[in-house]
């Protein structure tokens, strides 16, 4: 019997996880590439669906981040919206490999100094949040969402800490 309970309870516990997901926009930067010189787009940031606001943005800079991003994008999503490969590149600027957006045309490494420090931070104080793409919308679960609250910093590269509430 009281194998039959805990069952019962497991059984909703699933299920409310699976239920857990929120959806979120997946941000693209356009970018013009340093060497092949034509335009792509690189992954940069997470928005919780129903937020319009910039200070709510999460930027993918934080490795964990980028890849909770970047397992949420589909394959089909990816070359639709122009964003090029995510996957380890070896950065001569850091002195090692890391998860990391590059050309969708000749896969040269988009850098996270260039993409976060200079180009972000720049569109936005410009034109807000308009100047980013939208790649893709997305469900994040529970677990996903705290990975990215965790290690996620805003634009200005304060970390992010205020988790918006999530019912
Ligand atoms: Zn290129």
């Amino acid at each position: 019997m009281l194998g039959a309970a805990r069952g019962w309870a497991d059984a909703r516990g699933r299920r409310q996880r699976a239920d857990d997901r929120r959806p979120f926009r997946l941000l693209g930067l356009p970018a013009v590439c340093w060497r092949c010189q034509r335009p792509t787009t690189a992954l940069v940031g997470l928005l919780p669906a129903d937020r319009r606001d910039v200070e709510d943005l999460i930027t993918c800079a934080a490795q964990p981040v980028l890849a909770v991003a970047a397992a949420a994008l589909s394959e089909q999503a990816r070359q639709a919206s122009g964003v090029g490969v995510l996957r380890p590149r070896f950065s001569r600027t850091a002195g090692h490999r890391y998860l990391s957006n590059g050309c969708r045309w000749c896969d040269a490494l988009l850098g996270d100094f260039y993409l976060y420090t200079e180009h972000l931070p720049g569109l936005i104080a410009e034109h807000g949040l308009t100047g980013l793409t939208v790649v893709a919308v997305v469900a994040l679960s529970e677990q996903q969402r705290q990975v990215i609250y965790d290690h996620g910093s805003t634009w200005t590269g304060w970390w992010h800490c205020d988790q918006p509430p999530t019912s």
